[in-house]
């Protein structure tokens, strides 16, 4: 008889809510996940679901021990680097196998008018001169970066701002993806905007902005991704689930 496997799932998108609904389809496999508690009223997918940050790499690894994780499963945002560092760093101390479920990029296609930066600060950067009303779609813990500019935002996000943070000038737009194309056309349209600061992300749920952009001969700043760790990585849900089927099986 095979024994119980623990798998932890680092959560926060969509991707890891939806890889733990068919993890625990696998017997003799108890899931836990985990989320930063970024957002006020987080999708949940579990009761088994924990959130708060760790406490570093220690902390982390103190709760797999604590928990006796066998399988740890970071399904994060791209952006999130430094529970992915972590992750990676605890996994190695403890032993245990560790997966990494990182959506791939978005690449250009035909019409797309991008500008490639590094981060925030680049975008912020190179946006005078390119518009005058901007979509600001970076969620909402950077948005002081681009307060000191002259430029009208719409700036969309699921929670405000945190009550000391210096905000641009604008509207603030609190919203949840997935968008749909229609919706995402309109907005341009409406609030007459001139070019759009996006991280490359990834996915479906977000997309739509840049069709619409594309439509609409609309530059897009897409800010590029962070460094992720070394380690075993994954594309979408299924080769994630392909993975833990057999590390449970073991
Ligand atoms: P981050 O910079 O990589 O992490 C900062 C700290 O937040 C970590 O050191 C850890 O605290 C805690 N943390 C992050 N994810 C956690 C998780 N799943 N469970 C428990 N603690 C976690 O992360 P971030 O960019 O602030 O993102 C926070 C969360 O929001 C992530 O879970 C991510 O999936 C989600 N998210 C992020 C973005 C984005 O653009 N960054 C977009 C959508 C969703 P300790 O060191 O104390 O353990």
């Amino acid at each position: 008889m095979s024994q119980q496997k623990r798998v932890l799932i680092l959560g926060g998108t969509g991707d890891a809510t939806e890889l733990a609904v068919k993890t625990a389809e696998i017997s003799d496999v108890a899931i836990m996940t985990s989320l930063a508690g970024r957002t006020r009223q987080p999708i949940v997918p579990f009761k088994e679901t924990r959130i708060g940050g760790f406490g570093g790499v220690s902390g982390l690894v103190n709760y797999l021990k604590e928990q006796l994780i066998d399988v740890l499963i970071d399904a994060t945002h791209p952006f999130a680097a430094q529970i992915s560092f972590n992750a990676a760093i605890a996994a190695t101390a403890v032993n245990i196998p560790h997966l990494m479920l990182i959506r791939p990029a978005w690449k250009p296609v035909a019409g797309d008018v991008w500008l490639d930066v590094d981060n925030n600060a680049t975008a912020a950067a190179v946006l005078p001169g390119l518009a005058q009303r901007v979509f600001l779609t970076i969620g909402r813990q950077e948005l002081s970066t681009f307060a000191h500019l002259n430029i009208w935002f719409l700036m969309r996000m699921i929670d405000p701002p945190l009550p000391d943070t210096l905000v641009p000038p604008g509207e603030l737009l609190l919203d949840r993806g997935p968008f749909s194309l229609e919706n995402e056309r309109s907005l341009l349209q409406q609030y007459e905007i001139g070019a759009i600061v996006s991280k490359n992300s990834g996915g479906h749920a977000t997309y739509a902005k840049i069709i619409a952009a594309r439509e609409q001969k609309i530059p897009v700043v897409m800010v590029q991704r962070p460094p992720i760790p070394t380690g075993e990585k994954v594309a979408d849900v299924e080769s994630a689930l392909f993975w833990l089927r057999d590390k449970v099986s073991k």
